[in-house]
């Protein structure tokens, strides 16, 4: 059978990353959390000193850029450049980072190009901001999640209390969710938007069990 590709596309908060897990799991294909790849080039960039915004630079520190991903069961862990990287990108500096290096098109076209190698090699659940529009336009299955900013952000801000990160407030957590949806959907180079054939989902009045519910539906429909 040849490989199945699934996009879940959507800004910050919206349940991507649940709903892609879920349905890799249950479909027993792998989720590749294409965001992480952003944070690994921002964590880079910022270790060596590099403005995040900084075209010339961003462009050359990502030509022999080595990023690998592999799977610990289910969960995947990110290594730059042997380092298992996948705890240190999780902290608000480097998702802002991460939405600065996402709109420098010579960050996007090599981190795409690693994208659709996986794709071709595997069955995939990718989520991220275009899997739809512009990594992978013939996906067999492409959700577009949405959710209201203030739900997006108490979603962001209860996970990281539960991390048990205590410096932060959900005023902050707001702040970069609206910087992050305003840069993501602005840049000119494959922004955050809806593909056509996308099945859209506005997620703030559901749980998560019934998003999935709604996505498994479709998504069994492939098999
Ligand atoms: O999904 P996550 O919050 O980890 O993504 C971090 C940042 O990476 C996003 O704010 C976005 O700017 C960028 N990104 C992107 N395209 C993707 C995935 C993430 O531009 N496919």
């Amino acid at each position: 059978m040849p490989n199945i590709s699934i996009a879940i596309d959507g800004p910050a908060g919206a349940g991507k990353s649940t709903i892609a897990k879920l349905v890799s799991k249950s479909m027993g294909i792998i989720y590749l959390d294409t965001g992480a790849m952003y944070r690994t080039v921002a964590l880079k960039a910022i270790r060596e000193g590099i403005d995040t915004l900084d075209r010339e630079k961003l462009s050359s520190l990502v030509r022999d850029i080595d990023i690998k991903i592999s799977y610990d069961g289910e969960e995947q862990r990110i290594f730059l450049e042997g380092e298992d990287v996948s705890g240190k990108i999780r902290t608000p500096q480097i998702s802002i980072g991460a939405s600065n290096v996402a709109t420098i098109p010579e960050v996007r076209i090599k981190m795409v190009e690693l994208q659709r190698e996986i794709a071709a090699q595997n069955s995939v659940v990718m989520d991220g901001r275009d899997i739809g529009t512009y990594v992978l336009p013939n996906a067999n299955l492409k959700i577009f999640l949405t959710a209201s900013t203030e739900e997006r952000a108490a979603r962001r801000y209860k996970e990281q209390l539960e991390k048990g990160v205590k410096d932060i407030s959900l005023e902050d957590v707001k702040k970069d969710i609206e910087y992050r949806d305003k840069n993501d959907s602005s840049r000119s180079f494959a922004p955050l938007s809806k593909a056509d054939d996308a099945i859209e989902l506005d997620t703030t009045n559901l749980t998560i069990e019934q998003v999935a519910e709604i996505i498994m539906k479709y998504a069994g429909e492939l098999k």
